[in-house]
């Protein structure tokens, strides 16, 4: 036995604390009409949680609160409590006795309990479902509602079908999880949104990543390329180094040579040409003169001496005028030929005025030689001895400046020998001076080269240091650790390529930027975070997944179930239809709870064959009939899956003497496995029960009960 007691207190007409104790497994409740008996059977679903107002008969909650009559005042509240014995653990819970309590306030509220801490309403429904026990169920049966199991919509019986066969707990729980699973999918399309939203950003995030990868990785072939640029650069600047000379030596050579020049210019200077050398040029000049002095005087002579000449030969020979001017006309004739000879070849006009002044100049020498010698030799005859004599001293005269001439000519020579030897001399110092020149030039050129050298070593070690300083401060000490190495001319080119690839890696690491620790810590926050809730998908995805398998589960175990509690409800239903009717048959169909195709709902016919009657189905039963058809079909479903309580509140009202005495036996048949609450007027019923109470009402409107006996029973019935 389950059902241990039901305690009321102001709850309809039970104003006062009431207290029913159910330690029989038949308790029956007798009493007249109106006394308050219905309103115990609705306290049970009062406490079990019913919801519906018109199965308690109210509209509002405030119905189900005593009243107040003109002797009693009203109640603030209403109380149910039901006390179960949970030895067989037929609740969920680890406690000996379960009490489930509700009240309810005027304002309407209703507070639930179970062993006294506050719980939700769902708690009792969860709570009642796991035990077979419903406050609307099968297993409590209001006056007049035997028939509704009859009357029902054939969706509506498969319902109370299945509760009776318990699968309400399936029910439940598949409710349960397809709240879960709504539930669920909500978190996961919550997730996905979250995780959506910081998918852009964990994207950026990783190009930075990549970014700051891309720069480590060419700052470490940076540091790389700086160590070897390095030892190859040092060794090089060494190299350079070495061939710098002193240049010292060569500053003061060229100080000397410049000392040197210096006099050398300034002696030329005062002495561009000696003494010696131009007393030499005096005497040549002089002597110059004197020759040609000479040379005029001895002209004259030589004019004189061949006038006289001539003079003597004519009047020695008695020459003609025609042969003394024989010789101009020759002349004159071979002048002509010339001319003709020039006019021949075509010579130009400027040699042509040439040859006029010529013949001119011939004309009038011709004339002065006419006048000259032709005109006296016709006017004087001159003495022969005389002419011979100073043809004589003039030839002597002649013959002495020619000499004359001639020596001077040679002391000419003289001079000019030595002015050539005193030049020569000169010349000496204008050798020294060009190599000097030529020496200093030299120099120059090697100073200008070293000092070439001297000024590429130290941009060389200006580039080298600022490289130094550049790579330290960019990549750190490891960039400028190296050891010098080998020396290599023919690797100029491959260094200075290296240090152009430095350049660019340099560049490349600037425009890339170096990102930071900032960005690292925040990609691996969103990096978890994403992570996260990638986990929480899959962790929701998975729980889906069983929620699925769950709901699937349940629902071939509520159709294996339903199908096989249907055969054995059936069975049960003919035989009890058999003994009630004495004969016939009886059994449920399943069939489409509506006319649509789509509709894949199972609802539940009866099909009913009372015996020696034609006419078949529930249509054809009397009321009694229709009673014991009903009443067969809530003991074949209390027998299949037995409920840990019944309530029937008069059920039995329509019976004849007969059939309560069949309903009696069935009522003791089903109370070895199922404790029952009968509400009766019923004689054959309050004789079976093992326990009876009677409920009356005063003038007060306040119900009261007491424990009776069967035959004050059957007096308080009545
Ligand atoms: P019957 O044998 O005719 O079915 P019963 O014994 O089942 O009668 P109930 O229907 O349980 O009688 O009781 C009805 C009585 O309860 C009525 O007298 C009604 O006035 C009273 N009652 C119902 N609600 C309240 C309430 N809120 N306060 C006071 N009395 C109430």
């Amino acid at each position: 036995m389950y059902l241990k007691s039901l305690e009321l207190s102001g709850f309809k007409s039970f104003a006062k604390k009431t207290t029913l104790s159910f330690n029989q497994s038949i308790t029956a409740i007798v009493g007249p009409n109106g006394s308050g008996k219905s309103n115990l059977a609705e306290a049970f679903r009062f406490a079990l949680g019913e919801q519906s107002m018109k199965s308690l008969r109210g509209k509002r909650g405030e119905d189900l609160i005593f009243s107040g009559t003109t002797s009693a005042p009203r109640s603030n509240r209403a109380e149910a409590h039901l006390v179960f014995d949970n030895s067989t653990r037929l609740f969920d819970i680890d406690f000996p006795d379960v009490v489930i309590e509700r009240t309810v306030f005027r304002d309407g509220v209703n507070e639930y309990a179970i062993n006294n801490s506050k719980v939700r309403l769902k708690d009792v429904h969860s709570l009642l479902a796991h035990a077979n026990i419903g406050a609307s169920s099968h297993h409590i049966i209001s006056q007049g509602e035997a028939d509704r199991i009859l009357s029902a919509h054939p969706k509506e019986r498969r319902v109370m079908i299945e509760e009776a066969l318990g699968l309400r707990v399936f029910k439940y729980k598949k409710d349960e999880a397809e709240k879960k699973l709504a539930k669920t999918n909500e978190n996961k399309a919550h997730v996905e949104s979250l995780r959506k939203e910081i998918a852009p950003h964990l994207r950026f995030l990783k190009k930075q990543i990549e970014k700051i990868e891309y720069v480590e990785k060419t700052k470490k072939e940076l540091i790389d390329a700086y160590v070897t640029y390095f030892a190859k650069e040092a060794a090089y600047i060494q190299e350079q180094e070495k061939k710098l000379i002193n240049t010292e030596p060569l500053v003061r050579e060229q100080e000397e040579l410049a000392k040197e020049k210096e006099q050398l210019i300034a002696t030329a200077r005062a002495d561009t040409q000696s003494d010696v050398q131009r007393e030499l040029q005096k005497e040549i000049a002089e002597m110059e003169k004197v020759i040609k002095d000479l040379e005029q005087e001895e002209t004259a002579l030589a004019l004189e001496r061949g006038r006289a000449e001539g003079v003597l030969s004519a009047e020695q020979k008695n020459n003609t005028t025609e042969e003394i001017i024989q010789i101009p006309k020759e002349s004159f004739e071979e002048f002509k030929e010339h001319v003709g000879e020039m006019s021949a070849v075509g010579e130009d006009a400027d040699t042509f005025s040439n040859l006029r002044q010529s013949f001119d100049a011939l004309v009038s020498g011709v004339r002065e030689f006419i006048n000259t010698y032709m005109v006296p030799t016709r006017s004087n005859s001159v003495d022969t001895d005389e002419l011979i004599a100073e043809v004589a001293e003039l030839q002597e005269k002649h013959e002495q400046i020619q000499k004359k001439i001639e020596h001077a000519r040679s002391a000419i020579t003289d001079l000019q020998k030595q002015l050539v030897n005193e030049e020569t001399q000169h010349h000496v110092s204008e050798k020294r001076l060009l190599e000097i020149q030529a020496r200093s030039t030299e120099i120059r050129a090697e100073l200008a080269e070293a000092q070439s050298l001297k000024t590429r070593v130290q941009i060389l070690k200006a580039v080298f240091e600022e490289d130094h300083r550049e790579a330290l401060g960019l990549l750190g000490k490891e960039a400028v650790t190296y050891e010098v190495g080998e020396y290599a001319e023919e690797e100029r080119s491959l260094q200075e390529n290296l240090k152009k690839n430095i350049e660019r890696m340099k560049i490349r690491i600037e425009e890339l930027g170096g990102g930071g620790d900032e960005v690292i810590k925040e990609h691996k926050e969103i990096t978890e975070r994403d992570a996260f809730l990638k986990s929480e998908i899959d962790d929701l995805e998975k729980t889906i997944e069983s929620l699925q398998e769950l709901i699937a589960e349940l629902d071939t175990e509520l159709t294996n179930t339903f199908n096989e509690g249907l055969v054995s409800i059936n069975k049960a239903f003919n035989e009890f239809f058999v003994t009630m009717f004495g004969g016939g048959s009886a059994r449920l169909v399943a069939v489409r709870a509506s006319e649509e195709e789509e509709d894949k709902d199972i609802g539940i016919d009866v099909a009913v064959s009372v015996p020696g009657k034609r006419v078949k189905g529930l249509m054809a039963l009397s009321g009694g009939e229709r009673a014991l058809a009903s009443i067969a079909l809530i003991f074949a479903m209390s027998q299949v899956n037995p409920p840990p309580f019944l309530i029937l509140d008069e059920t039995d009202a329509a019976l004849d003497e007969a059939n309560s005495r069949r309903y009696g036996d069935m009522i003791e048949n089903l109370s070895k496995r199922t404790q029952l609450i009968l509400i009766t007027h019923n004689r054959e019923t309050m004789s079976r029960a093992g326990v009876l109470y009677g409920v009356t009402m005063g003038g007060d409107g306040i119900s009261k009960l007491l424990s009776i006996k069967f035959d004050e029973a059957v007096k308080v019935a009545k």
